[in-house]
């Protein structure tokens, strides 16, 4: 019988590819379902197009999402901040203004 676990649903399917290396770089298999990369969306209702992983084996259910829990925790807050001295949008992976290098928190200049 092959029973397989769903263990994360994520609307990005960068960061369900992400969760999937980590997960079989612990030596758990994984599928993913709803691929969006590898398609085109249709007529399908967009929340069922999420890409969805799995778990090939059920006894490592609980591990992969311990995984998949400190992995998401890892990441930044998620929250795009704006550069306080030159009032560029920086996305939230950037610790840094890509426009003026200034560090996330810098204080506005001449104020
Ligand atoms: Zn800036």
């Amino acid at each position: 019988m092959n029973v397989m676990r769903k263990v994360h649903t994520a609307e990005s399917a960068i960061e369900i590819a992400h969760l999937r290396n980590i997960l079989e770089s612990e030596g758990i298999a994984c599928i993913v379902r709803n691929d969006r990369l590898s398609g085109v969306v249709g007529e399908i209702p967009f929340v069922e197009c999420w890409p969805e992983l799995w778990v090939r084996e059920p006894g490592q259910e609980l591990r992969a999402r311990g995984l998949i829990e400190v992995a998401l925790h890892s990441q930044p807050s998620g929250d795009a901040w704006t550069c306080a001295r030159c009032g560029e949008r920086i996305e939230a992976q950037f610790s840094e203004c890509w426009n003026c290098a200034a560090p996330a928190g810098t204080p506005p200049e001449g104020i």
